[in-house]
């Protein structure tokens, strides 16, 4: 899909790490799958993932 960031960008299916703030943590995810810009690095995660 096209980054709506850069709005010039391809996104391409790859792997992230996420860091999730929380009240009293902070949570760190690696390899969850994304989508990623190949021009600016922004990530999309999918709906399920996020949650
Ligand atoms: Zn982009």
């Amino acid at each position: 899909m096209k980054c709506i960031i850069c709005k010039f960008g391809e996104t391409n299916a790859g792997k992230v790490m996420v860091t999730l703030h929380r009240r009293e943590a902070t949570i760190i995810i690696k390899g969850v799958p994304a989508e990623i810009c190949d021009n600016c690095g922004e990530y999309y995660l999918s709906d399920e993932i996020t949650e």
